[in-house]
């Protein structure tokens, strides 16, 4: 069944300042000649992709690109604009997209915002993590809290309506109450939309060994749930709306961007370690910088991993991720896009979870209760 939701496009930049201690991400340290070289192998991947998935054009034209990272907002406004470009003239990026640029806040100057607005961005994410320095010490972040409050200030300024903070939780030492500290700061700083996350403290994250030389712990179980919870509450309480499970939005500001993994959408990623899917095609580009560069410079396939995803897989996919929205996911669709009685092929052991309260289906729309968004994964199991 062809789709109707528009692709969407997605730019990674692996650069940053510095390392933070809990990083998983495909990043390395700046070196502005490496970013020069980079920026250019990226415009050449997105001119290039026309003709390496020609499909891609006959679907509904992209209407969103996001720059995530790493630090985007360490590229040159210039450097954007180029990019966004290369978007249009190849890939027909809508005149209307929404456009949005990660940036951390020591990256940035009203200056250099009104520059990035100039350019095309017409949306900002901000890396908060936390407004209390201590924590912020403690994951290794470059900024603190006060350059953190300054830049939504900033924002405004340079004419950015669509401003959102993410902030992580269950930070090592971090109690309950100084965890809504944060929350509280977030609110008052009146953003659009917010991402709220858990820490995932990784077997081989510098953080691991920062915390057992220094004797930190992460709170117990039940505070990380009591965190999430009345975390949801005061940003509803505030008017910022719960529409995924770690995603709040004022209405009109969800990200749309990210809507299409969460829709069983198809986007294009270009640059170090993205990942693209397009129908049955999931692929990897390849993690290194250097070796990205001299692919792309070499003109030779810069793919490191690719599969064909079957029908089924698919299918499992959208109903994974789909469940991830408050607003839930539709049977009936799915079903009529994969030619799949869904309910016949999931329902028997979706039936435990929705005695146990922890999903609801009304009519043909299956959700998470909020008790169940706690304990996605349990729910979600039954899809892998
Ligand atoms: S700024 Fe983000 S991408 Fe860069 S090291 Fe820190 S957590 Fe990783």
């Amino acid at each position: 069944m062809p789709r109707s939701l528009n692709s969407g496009l997605y730019v990674h930049i692996p650069f940053c300042a510095s390392i933070c201690n809990y990083c998983n991400f495909t990043r390395s340290l700046f070196d502005p000649d490496l970013k020069r070289r980079y920026v250019d192998a990226l415009v050449a991947e997105i001119r290039e992709a026309p003709v390496r998935w020609p499909a891609f054009l006959e679907r509904p034209e992209p209407d969103t690109l996001y720059f995530g990272g790493g630090t985007p907002s360490l590229l040159e406004p210039e450097e954007i604009a180029r990019l966004i470009e290369a978007g249009r003239t190849s890939l027909g990026l809508r005149g209307e997209s929404e456009v949005t640029l990660e940036a951390n806040p020591e990256t940035i100057s009203v200056g250099r915002l009104r520059r990035f607005r100039g350019a095309g961005v017409n949306r900002l994410s901000f890396g908060v993590q936390s407004f209390r320095n201590q924590e912020l010490g403690r994951l290794g972040r470059l900024h603190d809290a006060e350059r953190a409050r300054e830049v939504v200030g900033w924002a405004r300024e340079a004419g950015f309506d669509n401003v959102s903070l993410d902030l992580m939780m269950w930070l090592p030492q971090q109690s309950v109450s100084q965890w809504l500290e944060s929350v509280d700061e977030l609110i008052a700083l009146h953003p659009d939309h917010a991402s709220l996350y858990l820490l995932e403290v990784y077997p081989n994250a510098p953080l691991r060994d920062d915390m057992a030389r220094a004797g930190w712990s992460q709170a117990p179980d039940e505070d990380a749930a009591a965190m999430y919870e009345e975390a949801m509450t005061r940003t509803e309480v505030a008017g910022l709306e719960q529409y995924e499970i770690s995603n709040v939005a004022r209405p009109g500001k969800r990200a749309r961007h990210n809507m299409k993994y969460w829709r069983d959408g198809d986007w294009l990623a270009f640059g170090c370690g993205a990942h693209s899917t397009l129908d049955e095609a999931r692929w990897k580009n390849v993690t290194s910088t250097l070796d990205y560069l001299a692919r792309v410079e070499a003109g030779d396939s810069v793919i490191a991993e690719r599969r064909t995803l079957r029908p089924h897989d698919r299918l499992g996919e959208a109903l994974f991720m789909g469940l991830r929205l408050t607003d839930g996911v539709d049977l009936r669709a799915l079903g009529e896009r994969y030619a799949v009685d869904v309910w016949a092929a999931y329902g028997p052991r979706l039936e435990p979870h929705l005695e146990a309260g922890l999903a609801r289906k009304t009519g043909e729309c299956l959700r998470l209760t909020r008790r169940g968004r706690l304990l996605a994964n349990e729910v979600m199991a039954v899809f892998v």
